[in-house]
């Protein structure tokens, strides 16, 4: 039998340059490093091998018998231990192997030497006759074994791929499946000692790809920059952290000022008190945006904002937004123009809140940033594309062509010397861009410097409502008259409600909010004191604060609720809570709980509340508000 060993001499040749070359210039002092190395070796000694026993095979007739076995053993071995380094090279690279993979890899291997072990006295494999090389009954054992190496090692390459960027994982897998191919046409083509050649093959490309010193030092700077994302992430968390939980201690004292403020809006006479009290109630709102601006911002950066979409109704929100800005724009001696298609439809499903929110942010800024002429508030709904279409015009100081580009930044202010005057945190837009691109929408800006901007938001958003808008200004006269309505309350005289809440001033501005109503109002100042009046007294509702120290609110509604000897245990309790996050009242009706209501209190909502929770029956007939 004649075996073409020239691809055997090649690999020899190659291997031991890379050999010579990874000792000198691509020396590096690694893990992988040494494996790699000893790679080459083991594949050198056993092409050496294979190239003798090439010859002892064709030359059989003139060698014993037992020595050509022994030395066609000898190449098995060698093999074998080609194939354990290669493994724990590819091993070295997926640290987190589980321990019970790299059992089955030693398993395996153990069961290719215990076979070639036994083939030296059975000749199950392969044994000679008179010089005459034959297959054994099991000959192709050690090939299955070898594959079902490869392919378990491929499973764990798999299995582990987090631990390497895929380009790696790619090419371990080319390390992995160079010999076996190569194998596979020494299996076909027959005479041609292919295998050696494969593994030098595979050999270079683990060196030259992940080997060489560039590639260790690429590694150690990825490396180094993960670990800075790492802590920069970290500290940016830390930073957000703190905005967000100082935001939150600030509006508490806030909310109870503007509570108290509200007092003396309402119970005033002197006008000059009454100017006072209005300042206080402007500069107050604008500290509370600028609040609840850092805690959003806060809440986007670290990933908890959410989308809560719901249905709703537009006209709702473009009645909100032109009742909180109309006041400002009056002011300024601007028009305030709301404008919308009258044939659009009026429900539709989405995130209320996040919209009025954008619509008011570009509104307010329209106002800002205008001294004379008008603000437009255009909205549409483009059906073809499911668009609900926004856009704000305004006849203002414009931007610069060179601007555009800070526009969306976070704390960017535009012309910080002529805008001085103007209030802003330079967060708006921010913000707005974040929320409308949580909604996979767009926002884009036109300007003319010195002549105005317009702002145009598209959001996609399904039709719920089959009805048609109408035109706004003529909706707005009809609700007009229905608020006037509204300004008035109901009279509940022998009701009582219980108030806990830890913040004297929070309690003092409850009670003033439901004067009017001759409601007797208790209060409680700690959960726990709140649960011991409950006790006695029947109410016909308990208006919680959450954030109470050592019992906070939910506790002590639980175990109001869970105490059945308690006469209040199936009083309604309303939930009072700074904690104006989207998607909490959902939480808090879950709790349990009857309502949820938003600090700063409006007066409204309150009454609206507890009209609802007393019932038709407990109400008086309708009356001022005094
Ligand atoms: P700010 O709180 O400063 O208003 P924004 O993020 O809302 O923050 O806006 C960022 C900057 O963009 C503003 O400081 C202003 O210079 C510019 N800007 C925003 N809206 C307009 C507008 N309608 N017209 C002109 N400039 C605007």
């Amino acid at each position: 039998m004649y075996y073409n060993i020239s691809f055997d001499i090649a690999a020899i040749l190659v291997l031991t340059v890379i050999e010579v070359g990874m000792k000198t210039v691509l020396y590096t002092d690694t893990p992988g490093h040494k494996l790699v190395r000893r790679y080459v070796y083991s594949v050198i000694v056993s092409a050496v091998i294979d190239v003798i026993t090439a010859y002892t095979i064709c030359y059989g007739y003139m060698i014993p018998d037992t020595l050509n076995v022994l030395l066609n053993s000898l190449y098995q071995f060698s093999s074998i231990f080609c194939v354990a380094v290669a493994m724990r090279t590819i091993l070295n690279y997926y640290p987190s192997a589980s321990a019970k993979s790299v059992l089955i890899n030693r398993i395996l291997l153990y069961m290719l030497v215990a076979f070639a072990s036994l083939n030296v006295f059975t000749g199950w494999m392969f044994r000679f006759e008179n010089g005459v090389y034959i297959h054994g009954r099991i000959y192709y054992i050690s090939y299955i074994l070898s594959l079902a190496v490869v392919f378990h090692m491929l499973y764990v390459v798999i299995t582990n791929r987090v631990d390497r960027p895929a380009a790696i994982s790619r090419i371990i897998i080319l390390f992995l499946f160079l010999p076996t191919i190569f194998t596979v046409i020494q299996m076909i083509v027959g005479n041609i000692l292919l295998i050696a050649f494969g593994e030098a093959f595979s050999a270079l490309i683990m060196l030259f790809a992940l080997e060489t010193p560039d590639y260790r030092k690429l590694m150690k700077t990825m490396k180094e920059l993960e670990i800075a994302r790492e802590e920069a992430t970290i500290a940016n968390r830390a930073k957000s952290d703190f905005l967000a939980s100082m935001s939150h201690e600030i509006r508490t004292p806030i909310n109870g000022i503007l509570g108290m403020n509200t007092m003396i809006l309402k119970d005033s006479g002197d006008p000059q008190v009454i100017e006072y009290a209005e300042n206080i109630r402007i500069a107050g709102n604008g500290l509370l945006s600028i609040i609840n601006d850092i805690l959003d911002l806060s809440k986007i950066e670290s990933g908890r904002m959410e989308i809560i979409p719901d249905n709703y109704d537009l006209f709702s929100i473009m009645n909100d937004c032109y009742q909180m800005n109309r006041m400002r724009a009056t002011e300024k001696g601007l028009d305030l123009i709301f404008e919308n298609d009258p044939d659009m439809p009026d429900g539709y499903f989405g995130d209320e809140v996040r919209i009025r929110q954008i619509m008011n942010n570009l509104i307010s800024n329209g106002i800002k940033y205008t001294k004379e002429g008008s603000v437009r508030v255009k909205l549409g709904y483009a059906e073809n594309h499911g668009m609900l279409e926004i856009s704000v015009e305004d006849t203002g100081i414009g931007i610069k062509e060179e601007d555009m580009g800070n526009l969306f930044k976070s704390f960017s202010r535009l012309e910080e010397s002529r805008n001085r005057h103007i209030e802003g945190t330079g967060l708006g837009l921010n913000i707005t861009k974040q929320l409308v691109n949580m909604m996979q929408g767009t926002i884009d800006v036109k300007s003319q410097y010195g002549k105005g901007s317009v702002f145009t938001v598209r959001i996609p958003q399904k039709v719920t409502g089959k009805r048609r808008m109408r035109d706004f200004t003529a909706r707005l006269k009809d609700n007009v008259n229905v608020s006037k309505d509204s300004k008035t309350t109901f009279r509940a005289p022998g009701r009582k409600v219980l108030v806990i809440d830890d913040v004297k001033m929070n309690v003092l501005v409850f009670k003033g909010l439901l004067r009017g109503t001759e409601i007797t109002i208790d209060c409680a100042y700690s959960g726990a004191e709140g649960i011991e009046m409950t006790k006695k007294t029947r109410y016909d509702i308990i208006f919680m604060d959450h954030l109470m120290p050592e019992m906070d609110g939910v506790e002590a509604f639980h175990r109001i609720r869970e105490d059945k000897d308690n006469i209040n245990h199936d009083t309604p309790v309303v939930v009072l809570t700074a904690n104006a996050i989207v998607g909490m009242r959902s939480s808090y009706m879950e709790e349990g709980f009857a309502e949820y209501i938003s600090k700063p209190i409006e007066q409204r909502e309150l009454l609206d509340v507890t009209e609802g929770l007393l019932g038709d029956t407990f109400s008086l007939p309708k009356d001022s508000v005094s």
